[in-house]
């Protein structure tokens, strides 16, 4: 049976970004409070009953939130034009070396707009 996990994190940060027409509300110094969405797509062991546990899957972004939360997000190699998708992306690259089942990274920056990354 190959079924999908999914955890959500939260965390503050601000940007801005640089290459939206002139005079575009997203080209201000703003912030988001943003939801982060892993999903992780595999096996579930017979034994266990799980794919893996929950507090792994939170162990291994727990590096990469902490340079996310309350940070500007510009000043992060990467991050120089961070919209949602390089976001998503981003994250998806810090973190499938030490997660090789993550299937799907969700950056949501509010409560009705956001992008899922898969990986291509
Ligand atoms: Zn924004």
């Amino acid at each position: 049976m190959i079924t999908t996990l999914y955890k959500d994190f939260t965390f503050e940060s601000a940007h801005r970004l640089p290459h939206v027409p002139a005079g575009h509300k997203c080209g201000r110094l703003h912030g988001h409070s943003f939801l982060v969405r892993l999903e992780v797509t595999g096996e579930v062991d017979p034994h266990t009953g799980w794919i893996m546990d929950f507090a792994d899957l939170k162990a291994a972004f727990k590096p990469i939130l902490n340079r996310l939360d309350h940070y500007y997000l510009n000043d992060i190699p990467g991050l120089e034009n961070p919209t949602s998708e390089v976001l998503a992306q981003w994250i998806w690259q810090q973190l499938k070396p030490q997660l090789p089942l993550l299937s799907a990274v969700t950056v949501k920056e509010t409560c009705t707009a956001g992008c899922v990354y898969r990986g291509q």
